[in-house]
C-alpha cells in the first residue's frame, strides 16, 4: 500500500478513537490518538503545577519533554512520557476538566503538530483529534467528520469511564462534552471545523462495526 494519511476529525465522543483504532489494526496503519498528546501534557501541568491557570505558559523545560506513542497490535495504544506510560493516567476526568486551557496555547498547539508530522512521515497513519484534516494535515491523502447527538456522545463517555471501573453521573458528563465542544469550535487556532471535503458520517444510529467499513471502504477507493 502506498505511504497515507487519514484525518479522522468530530467532537467528543463521536467515537474517532474507538473507529480509528480498529481501521488500523484491520488495514495495517498505525493509529495515532492527537488527543492523548493535549492530555499528556495537561497531565504533566498538573503533576509539576497542581492547577492550570489561565496564566499557563508552555515553557522550554516542556517543550524538552519526550512524548511517544505506541500503537498495539491489539488495538491498544501507549501514551508516554520521558519513559513513563500515562495512557490511564490521562484518561481521568481531572483531565478533561482542565485541558481547555492546554489546548488553547499556540505554543502547545505547534509543539503537537510537529511530533504528529514527524510521526506520519515515518508510517502510514490514521489520526484522529480536532484539527488533523484543517491544520495539521490540510493534504491528507483522506479526511473523515465523524459526528453524533450530544446525548449519544454522553453515553459513551459514561460507558467508556464505567468500563475503567470510575463512578460517574451522565448529566455531569454531558454537561462537559457540550462545554468540550463550545471550547473545541471556539479556540483562536486549531478549532473544530468540518472540512469541506471530508466525509461526513453522523454516527449516532450506526454501529461500529458500520462506521468502521464505510471508513475501509473510503480507504479502500483511495490506495
Ligand atoms: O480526543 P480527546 O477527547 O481525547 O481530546 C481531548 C481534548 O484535547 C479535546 O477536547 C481538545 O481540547 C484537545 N484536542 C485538540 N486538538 C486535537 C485533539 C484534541 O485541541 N487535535
Amino acid at each position: 500500500m502506498r505511504h497515507i494519511v487519514v484525518a479522522v476529525d468530530g467532537p467528543a465522543g463521536s467515537g474517532k478513537s474507538s473507529v480509528s483504532r480498529r481501521v488500523a489494526a484491520e488495514m495495517g496503519l498505525k493509529y495515532i490518538d492527537s488527543g492523548a498528546l493535549y492530555r499528556s501534557i495537561t497531565w504533566q501541568v498538573l503533576q509539576s503545577e497542581g492547577v492550570v491557570t489561565p496564566e499557563f505558559a508552555f515553557s522550554a523545560g516542556m517543550a524538552g519533554m519526550d512524548i511517544t506513542q505506541e500503537f498495539l497490535p491489539d488495538g491498544t495504544s501507549r501514551t508516554r512520557i520521558n519513559g513513563n506510560d500515562v495512557s490511564l493516567l490521562i484518561r481521568d476526568e481531572a483531565i478533561a476538566r482542565n485541558i481547555g486551557i492546554i489546548s488553547d496555547n499556540r505554543d502547545v498547539r505547534e509543539f503537537v503538530n510537529g511530533l504528529l508530522r514527524k510521526w506520519a512521515r515515518k508510517e502510514s497513519v490514521i489520526m484522529d483529534g480536532r484539527d488533523i484534516g484543517t491544520v495539521v494535515f490540510p493534504d491528507a491523502d483522506l479526511k473523515i467528520y465523524l459526528d453524533a447527538s450530544a446525548d449519544v456522545r454522553a453515553a459513551r463517555r459514561v460507558k467508556e469511564y464505567r468500563e475503567l471501573g470510575k463512578d460517574v453521573d451522565e448529566n455531569v458528563i454531558k454537561k462537559q462534552i457540550i462545554l468540550r465542544d463550545e471550547q473545541d469550535r471556539e479556540r483562536p487556532f486549531g478549532a473544530l471545523v468540518r472540512a469541506d471535503e471530508a466525509v461526513y458520517i453522523d454516527t449516532s444510529h450506526m454501529t461500529m462495526d458500520q462506521v468502521v467499513e464505510r471508513i475501509k471502504d473510503c480507504i479502500r477507493a483511495i490506495v
